[in-house]
């Protein structure tokens, strides 16, 4: 495409995936030249219903239809009160009792601008506590609580309020313990560091964790880690931000990915599948951390009427048929499916995750294994997987601290079939990659 030679040198998917989607709907995409693929990577995780699915369409067509205002900055709608209640109604209840909504715009980075800046607000602090393997957004503070060392380097100061800790990696675990040890151990770790006086924290204005890392190679935390984390930062008053952007609406298995471990955050960061397909981001957060002032947060693109009927029409969708749970037995039939194939080559090193967020982490089982007591990751195998994947007609994306981790993020709406065609795919994929 004419096209890529003008795109910046960071582009990204167009380099790893060479297709040209002209026609998608559902799990299928059709690129220019008829070729049909199954989507598993979803717009990074965005497409809850897949593509185009009739109720979302029926919803923006609505809105247009009713010639509504489509850009009206934060005012109040009819379309923005229904998606308000409808997302409501999905939270946790002690945690929406008193929950107040600040819509931020458009993209998930921008929700977890929104939060940081809220929790500093709020309590005054500055510094924040995050976790290796995270990925937060592009954006210069959403970045500096991000693990990526070397993109992080490019935003300079800001970066040097955030302290670092090990996310409880049960594969590679920081300790190499793994399991419910490895994460006891993390607890143990941080709770030892903010209780010393020398620990160089700076007083913390939040902690910031996923529930399941995405980008960082589809890195479940055991619920046991996180409610050790809400007891930690409950004891200190420090205001616990969970970004369920990858991981919210029923992605896990669970609608909110806190359900598991019966979390309750004081802040979460909300966006992807929120929008049905189009972008939306908003940020939860308990009504006493509201110390805002009127313009304290502003944006011009907070007020995406399409996206938020989208997004009410999904998350209606997803309730009414119960995806949530679907996507806990398809996940299951996946990852049972995945772990055969593990037991075939030595080249799958782990397959881990929860609900339709899966990881595939791929390993040299030629190299010795490393400190962390596991094979090292493989690279250019990893590539080699995705290409051959992708021959087969199979979208895949790489994660994870090393780009070794296939991720698969199918939509939730994806059939048994479509799972096991997933499945034979990959296993035709993977012994090709390796050859
Ligand atoms: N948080 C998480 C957990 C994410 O997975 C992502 C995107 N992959 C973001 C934040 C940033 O979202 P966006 O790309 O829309 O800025």
């Amino acid at each position: 495409m004419r096209q890529a030679r003008r795109e910046s040198a960071a582009r990204t998917y167009a380099r790893s995936l060479p297709i040209v989607p002209v026609r998608a709907r559902g799990m299928t995409v059709e690129g220019a030249d008829g070729t049909r693929y199954l989507d598993c990577l979803s717009g990074a995780g965005t497409l809850a219903l897949g593509h185009n699915h009739p109720v979302v369409l029926e919803a923006i067509r609505g809105v247009l239809d009713a010639e509504a205002p489509l850009h009206v900055l934060d005012l109040a709608t009819p379309v923005k009160d229904r998606f308000v209640e409808a997302l409501f109604d999905t939270l946790p209840p002690e945690f929406a009792r008193d929950a107040r909504i600040q819509f931020c715009g458009p993209a998930g980075t921008d929700g977890v601008e929104a939060a940081l800046k809220l929790v500093r607000t709020a309590t005054g602090r500055r510094g924040v506590l995050a976790f290796t393997g995270a990925y937060h957004g592009m954006t210069a503070g959403a970045l500096a609580v991000s693990g990526d060392t070397a993109i992080r380097e490019a935003i300079g100061p800001g970066a040097d309020e955030v302290t670092r800790l090990p996310y409880p990696h049960a594969y590679r675990c920081p300790f190499g313990a793994g399991g419910a040890e490895g994460a006891r151990l993390a607890a143990r770790y941080t709770e030892t560091l903010l209780d010393d006086p020398s620990g160089g924290v700076a007083a913390p204005a939040a902690m910031i964790l996923e529930v399941v890392q995405g980008e960082g190679g589809v890195v479940p935390a055991p619920d046991g880690w996180m409610r050790e984390m809400r007891r930690i930062t409950d004891e200190r008053g420090i205001p616990l931000v969970v970004d369920e952007v990858q991981t919210g609406l029923g992605r896990t298995g669970a609608f909110w990915a806190v359900e598991h471990s019966g979390v309750v955050p004081d802040v979460m960061v909300i966006s992807k599948a929120v929008g049905g397909s189009l972008p939306l981001a908003v940020v939860v957060y308990r009504g006493d951390l509201d110390r805002w002032w009127p313009g304290a947060h502003a944006g011009t693109f907070r007020g995406n009427q399409l996206a938020m009927a989208a997004g009410t029409a999904t998350i209606g969708f997803i309730r009414e048929n119960r995806l949530d749970e679907h996507a806990a037995r398809l996940g299951a039939r996946l990852t049972a499916g995945l772990r055969e194939l593990m037991a075939a080559h030595d080249e799958i090193g782990d397959v881990r995750g929860r609900g339709l967020m899966i990881g595939v982490e791929i390993v040299d089982p030629h190299a010795a294994v490393g400190r962390d007591g596991v094979l090292p990751p493989a690279p250019e195998l990893a590539a080699a997987v995705r290409a051959e994947a992708l021959d087969r007609g199979l979208i895949v994306e790489l994660g994870g601290r090393h780009g070794t981790v296939v991720r698969l993020l199918p939509p939730l709406t994806m059939t048994e079939s479509q799972a096991d065609a997933v499945l034979q795919r990959l296993a035709d994929a993977v012994p090709a990659a390796i050859a």
